[in-house]
């Protein structure tokens, strides 16, 4: 179970690295923050987009090469 937070950006004094997309959040930029109900060591700062993106992911379908459309 995760906890979420979205986060303004007007609180965050320091870039972020998002685990998501692996690049940096810049300062001041509005993010979600979540972390493990029970570990407060895995929390991680993402962009809202990639935290999004990781919640409906889908196995298989990402990485799916789409036929050529003519
Ligand atoms: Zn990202």
């Amino acid at each position: 179970m995760y906890i979420v937070r979205k986060l303004t950006g007007s609180s965050s004094n320091k870039p972020y690295r998002c685990p998501g997309c692996d690049q940096v959040i810049p300062m001041a930029t509005p993010h979600t923050v979540a972390w493990l109900e029970d570990d407060e060591e895995s929390r991680r700062h993402w962009h809202n987009a990639c935290w999004a993106k990781k919640d409906k992911r889908r196995p298989n379908t990402e990485r799916t090469r789409n036929a050529p459309r003519f």
